[in-house]
């Protein structure tokens, strides 16, 4: 993509009311627009990356055999009651509404109720077990803080994933299996090293009991307790007395960390298929209520967290499987004969498959095209100059490292 085509601009400054680093790197790189508090739009560069983001967790969720499908945002006002989960006392996030003819209607914020509700057109018996889905769906959420930038949005896309298994032990194999894929993705967007399956509420020996994926990182809400020898993390809810004399630990064999949830999965156990009337009939004709679980990540939310953690003064610093482009061609040439070469290096990368951000702008000063190319973060930062052109090579710089090595350009290009 040629950045003089790019619609949007770089800025300097944000206004002072956005605290979140990540937001405040995301709007000044023209990744993201603020509606309002909590409330993003996303613009060519940032969708890049969430498309990328996006794709990394769906082959994850391809590999468990999950479909990919994607519900509606307006939800039933009953199917929510029967799981009473629909007044906001018992959710305190509800967005709702009314059709003209007075009809309650809510904003998913969720979607465990409505898609249980929708199965039940589709599983009859035990051939039709196991089964499980997935989408990338905007979920809306009245938050009372949104102060996260879009680490905590009123709007944010979420990958949710549910599965729906004959009985306990088909699920917890499906279950674990879920962790091992989660943790790859955490993995491939650059994670791994700083991201904990963490035992949350229900605790560990409870039947509904949870998971959260926890990346350490400042700007996180949450407070996780990790165990020395590094494996082993808890949530602030289940870090008590209890939790520890039942897994034989001690107190002190734990630090406390800040950190960002970026996951979570959950075993609902059959009450809900119950409440909902989601039931199979057994190979032994008996009818029972299908066992269900539930699986989120923050696509959103990843995308503030991979912000925040490899951000540095100068900008952003995108892991390259998420990077908007692999590479940033600047070019700070001005006469026609140079700026032909450059133009012809960009179509030869262009050809190679690469994806390469090219900034052919004219008119600006090499320190303002250097800075933009900090502030925006790709990986890999290419210069073409009439100095460079002189000499037959190009300037490569590791936006990560700053190390910087001049190559030939025949070596480079091939
Ligand atoms: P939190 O405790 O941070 O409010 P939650 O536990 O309510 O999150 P879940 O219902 O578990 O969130 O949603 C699944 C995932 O969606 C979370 O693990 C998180 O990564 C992401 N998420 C939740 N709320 C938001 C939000 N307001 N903005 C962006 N991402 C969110
Ligand atoms: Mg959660």
């Amino acid at each position: 993509m040629k950045q003089s085509h790019l619609f949007t601009q770089t800025r300097k400054e944000v206004s002072q009311e956005e605290v979140a680093k990540n937001a405040q790197l995301l709007i000044r790189g023209g990744y993201i627009h603020k509606e309002m508090a909590g409330v993003y739009s996303l613009l060519p560069l940032g969708f890049k990356v969430l498309n990328k983001i996006k794709k990394i967790v769906n082959e994850e969720m391809e590999q468990l055999d999950s479909e990919e499908i994607i519900m509606s945002t307006i939800q039933v006002k009953e199917t929510w009651e029967k799981t009473d989960r629909w007044s906001d006392e018992k959710v305190d996030v509800w967005f709702k509404s009314q059709l003209k003819n007075g009809t309650d209607i809510g904003f998913g914020w969720s979607h465990e109720e409505p898609i249980t509700e929708m199965m039940k057109s589709h599983i009859k018996s035990y051939q039709n077990l196991p089964r499980y889905v997935h989408q990338f769906q905007n979920k809306l959420r009245n938050e009372t803080r949104a102060k996260s930038g879009v680490m905590r949005c009123r709007e944010f896309v979420m990958k949710d994933m549910y599965s729906y298994c004959t009985n306990e032990e088909e699920h917890m194999a499906f279950y674990n299996k879920t962790i091992d894929a989660y943790m790859n993705v955490y993995r491939r967007v650059g994670l791994g090293d700083i991201t904990f399956v963490t035992s949350a509420s229900g605790g560990v020996f409870t039947d509904k009991f949870s998971h959260e994926f926890q990346t350490i990182c400042d700007a996180g809400e949450d407070v996780i307790y990790v165990h020395k020898d590094g494996k082993l993390a808890m949530n602030e809810e289940i870090f008590n007395e209890e939790t520890l004399a039942k897994m034989g630990k001690k107190k002190e064999e734990f630090e406390a960390k800040k950190a960002a949830e970026v996951g979570n999965i959950f075993t609902f156990g059959t009450g809900k298929c119950e409440q909902l009337g989601l039931y199979f009939t057994d190979k032994d004709g008996v009818s029972k209520p299908v066992y269900l679980g539930s699986y989120g990540i923050g696509i959103t939310r990843l995308m503030g967290v991979i912000t925040e953690v490899f951000a540095d003064d100068k900008g952003m610093v995108w892991p390259e499987a998420v990077a908007p482009f692999q590479m940033h061609l600047v070019s700070l040439c001005r006469e026609d004969a140079d700026i032909a070469k450059a133009n012809e290096i960009y179509e030869k990368l262009k050809a190679k498959g690469v994806e390469v951000l090219y900034d052919d702008r004219e008119g600006l000063r090499p320190g303002e095209k250097f800075a933009d190319a900090d502030l925006l973060g790709m990986p890999t930062r290419v210069v073409v100059s009439p100095k460079t052109i002189a000499a037959g090579v190009v300037e490569v710089t590791n936006r990560k490292t700053g190390e910087t090595t001049m190559q030939p350009l025949e070596s480079f290009l091939a």
